[in-house]
């Protein structure tokens, strides 16, 4: 692998990374993986201090930005290596979701103004951020139709409506909300980012929304919000008014090449455990699990398809690095399903090598099943990514499906 995506600087890099994350972070997890979010956060905060002594706070942000500058397949790389803790790797490297695409989206679109007040906290690992697109009333999966409205009132936007799965929302400091600018404009040009400081009297989270029986806390969290005559001058807006869908589609590009390799490297983590297990459990007097061929053919399909969904990321980072990410729309759609399911397939195979084990919350598995579910919904469900696949495949073959219904 290190022959075909990597770099010098990777080749040094990524060595120093693993040793931090077993070493500093992996001895963690017995203690805090149940702990309360504040105990652990305490925590990390301490070993991100010792990250940034060891030069590697940053990894991900350009060199303009105080970072290394990295291109997207070196970050995937060491997206993978943070993930084998997935609780605590990316935190303390200040490089997880939704953070990253924030500072990202930040960095290439916002004013110097809101650079100022906004990105910089959060690159110094001061604040967290959220970002609020999803509600509740409306499919998230066509975001064209938003109830949340942005209406100017002289030098400010008086922002109503209401959101959910607003990931990370309890602590952090500000939310990107998309909200409609532009009723009139077409349906991909109404909607609008807009900064909004969780400060503001306007701005209220009204609960955590439990996911499986987990009620979820900082930034491991998913908050129903309500803004309510919420005022914030129009400097706020990032980029201009309108381009929203454009912004989204700019964060999510990358944003989907962070989570699919952060997915390989739990899958990593996953199927290390069940090989171990099945190396040591004796299933019978003398035979161990790992002799039986149903348990064989766990282990070498996970092998094969964890192995392919790496190479098919960093191929499509290596593209995105390459032809930019509206270039490679159809790589990624590919890999945000593929990748998700491989994890959960390899998730749910190594839960079962487990047996009650697997299931119960004396490992990580189990834990990791319950957040990672929702790899296959968020940022795009597996079947609206699939769709688009077969639609621009069948576009070649001489079928325009969206040209037909226009
Ligand atoms: C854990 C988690 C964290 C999240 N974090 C955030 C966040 O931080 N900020 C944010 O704004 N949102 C967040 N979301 C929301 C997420 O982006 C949406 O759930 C997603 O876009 C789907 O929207 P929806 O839930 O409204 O489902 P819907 O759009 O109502 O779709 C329901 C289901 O219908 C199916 N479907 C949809 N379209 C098609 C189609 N064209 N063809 C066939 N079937 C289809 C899919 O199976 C889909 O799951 C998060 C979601 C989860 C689960």
């Amino acid at each position: 692998m290190e022959e075909v995506f990597g770099t010098e600087r990777l080749n040094e890099l990524l060595p120093r990374i693993k040793h931090f994350v077993k070493t500093e972070l992996l001895p963690l997890e017995k203690e805090y993986l149940h702990r309360p979010f504040a105990e652990t956060a305490k925590v990390l905060e301490k070993k991100r201090e010792l990250v940034k002594a060891a030069g590697l706070w940053g990894l991900h942000l350009p060199k303009n930005e105080g970072g290394l500058g990295l291109s997207l397949c070196e970050f995937g790389q060491v997206s993978e290596a943070l993930a084998a803790v997935p609780f605590y790797g990316h935190y303390t490297f200040n490089c997880q979701a939704p953070d990253i695409g924030n500072m990202e989206l930040l960095s290439r679109f916002a004013t110097d103004s809101i650079k100022k007040q906004f990105l910089h906290p959060l690159l110094e690992g001061k604040t967290r951020s959220c970002f609020a697109m999803t509600e509740p009333e409306y499919a998230g999966s066509n975001p064209v139709k938003l109830g949340t409205a942005a209406v100017r009132d002289g030098n400010d936007f008086v922002i109503n409506g209401h959101k959910w799965f607003t990931s990370g929302a309890e602590g952090a400091a500000f939310a990107i909300v998309m909200a409609v600018t532009n009723p009139e404009g077409l349906p991909h040009k109404r909607a609008s980012m807009i900064v909004v400081p969780t400060n503001n009297p306007g701005f209220k989270i009204e609960r955590n929304v439990p996911v499986f029986g987990e009620q979820g806390s900082g930034w491991a969290s998913h908050a129903e919000v309500r803004f309510t005559d919420c005022r914030v001058p129009v400097e706020n807006l990032i980029g201009e008014a309108g381009s929203g869908f454009k912004l989204a589609q700019e964060r999510l590009g990358p944003g989907r090449i962070h989570h699919c390799m952060r997915w390989v490297g739990i899958a990593e983590r996953a199927f290390d455990m069940m090989c171990a297990y099945a190396a040591t459990r004796e299933i019978e007097e003398g035979i161990a699990l790992g002799e039986k061929q149903f348990i064989q053919g766990f282990i070498s399909e996970s092998r094969v398809e964890i192995d392919a969904s790496r190479l098919l990321v960093l191929r499509t980072a290596y593209n995105i690095d390459k032809h930019g990410a509206a270039n490679v729309r159809d790589q990624i759609s590919a890999i945000k399903f593929y990748v998700a399911n491989v994890m959960l397939k390899v998730l749910d195979r190594a839960i079962q090598v487990h047996g009650a084990l697997g299931v119960s919350d004396d490992t990580i598995l189990s834990a990791l099943y319950r957040h990672e579910r929702g790899a296959r919904i968020w940022d795009g469900a597996d079947e609206v990514h699939k769709q688009n696949l077969a639609l621009s495949i069948l576009k070649n073959y001489g079928l325009d499906v969206k040209a037909k219904r226009k």
